[in-house]
């Protein structure tokens, strides 16, 4: 038994994903990637430059992904889309002046407009899935809350990279699998937006002096790098030193204290992920009507909730010539977020 612990099998899943990673994606400290320029532009530098060993949360976490897709891939087998295809491309970038064009013919040696060396800035796209018809699938593991735009960040790039490699246009989809809950959602098609492009290429640039930057700092985690706080700050490896959550020490008093806050927010949040699953069965079970289980009386009724469409509220309130804000009130409220470093 002395291969069960939590570190051989934290080692094990590190080595497994290494393999997979080089073999699929390849050296991701050489190029920016579509997933990259979707993060945190800190995190995202920070990843090729001062790499961390994944911890077993984040390597089970990776490894909920890898399975989602092998499931998606078997429900796909009649149709057989490609897997794991990469574009790549490299954005002509001028350091001196900060002239780029991506749609350039040919790279030119020297930025056109002051003369100085062109610098060439990789980029690239891995897509999970691309079918016949050009629709391009990015597969997701969990129904995070909050970061569909940094998905959808992925996507569009992996469509602009699509159209510039392949010279054709897509369409793309997101696929969430949430493997806990046994839910899948699939949104509408998105196509590439061109007002994203000059975002896409800007953030692109950006990663990548970042990286070049930081590849010869001392302490690449001291350098001013743009942060960019969201939901995924919980799980990124650079909280412990990132700007964007400096603050007071605290004492150490206070410190176990919010130690043991943390704990009872995860174990609520277990008991909650154990009491909605428990409810599910109960409902998949039961009809409406009532039951006695022992000492316990239980109704089962359904019961009618209205809800108000603000957009559309919204929109035919400006058609009358008034803003749905002078309709809303604002009260502040007290926020306590504590994340692990
Ligand atoms: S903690 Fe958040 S803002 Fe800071 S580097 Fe990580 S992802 Fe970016
Ligand atoms: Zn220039």
């Amino acid at each position: 038994m002395y291969f069960l612990t939590q570190d051989s099998i934290r080692q094990g899943l590190a080595k497994a994903q290494q393999q997979e990673t080089s073999l699929n994606l390849g050296d991701r400290t050489a190029y920016v990637g579509a997933s990259d320029i979707g993060q945190c532009t800190r995190k995202a530098i920070l990843s090729k430059t001062s790499p961390r060993a994944p911890s077993l949360q984040d390597l089970i976490r990776f490894a909920r992904g890898h399975l989602a897709e092998e499931i998606l891939a078997s429900a796909l087998q009649d149709v057989r889309p490609e897997r794991q295809v990469e574009l790549s491309a490299d954005i002509p970038y001028c350091w001196a002046c900060h002239w780029w064009d991506f749609y350039t013919p040919a790279e030119p040696a020297h930025c056109p407009n002051c003369g100085n060396p062109i610098h060439l800035v990789p980029i690239k796209a891995h897509c999970d899935f691309v079918f016949d018809d050009d629709l391009v699938l990015e597969c997701k593991s969990s129904p995070l809350v909050g970061i569909q735009d940094s998905w959808e960040m992925q996507l569009q790039t992996q469509m602009l990279l699509y159209e510039h490699c392949l010279q054709k246009s897509s369409q793309g989809v997101i696929l969430v699998m949430d493997l806990a809950g046994g839910a899948l959602q699939i949104t509408d098609p998105y196509v590439l937006d061109p007002n994203k492009v000059g975002d896409i290429i800007r953030r692109a640039i950006t990663i990548w002096k970042g990286v070049v930057e930081a590849s010869s700092a001392p302490d690449p985690e001291s350098l001013d790098l743009k942060t960019e706080p969201g939901p995924l700050c919980g799980w990124c490896e650079y909280l412990g030193t990132c700007p964007a959550f400096k603050g007071e020490e605290l004492p150490d008093d206070l410190v176990t204290f919010f130690e043991q806050y943390q704990h009872l927010c995860r174990a609520e949040k277990a008991a909650k992920a154990e009491k909605d699953t428990l409810r599910d069965q109960v409902l998949a079970m039961l009809e409406p009507g009532k039951y006695v289980a022992g000492d316990l009386r239980i109704s089962l009724f359904n019961r009618s909730r209205t809800t108000t469409d603000i957009k559309a509220l919204g929109s035919l309130l400006e058609e009358l010539g008034q803003d749905i804000t002078e309709f809303q009130n604002t009260s502040p409220y007290q926020v306590l977020d504590v994340k692990s470093a």
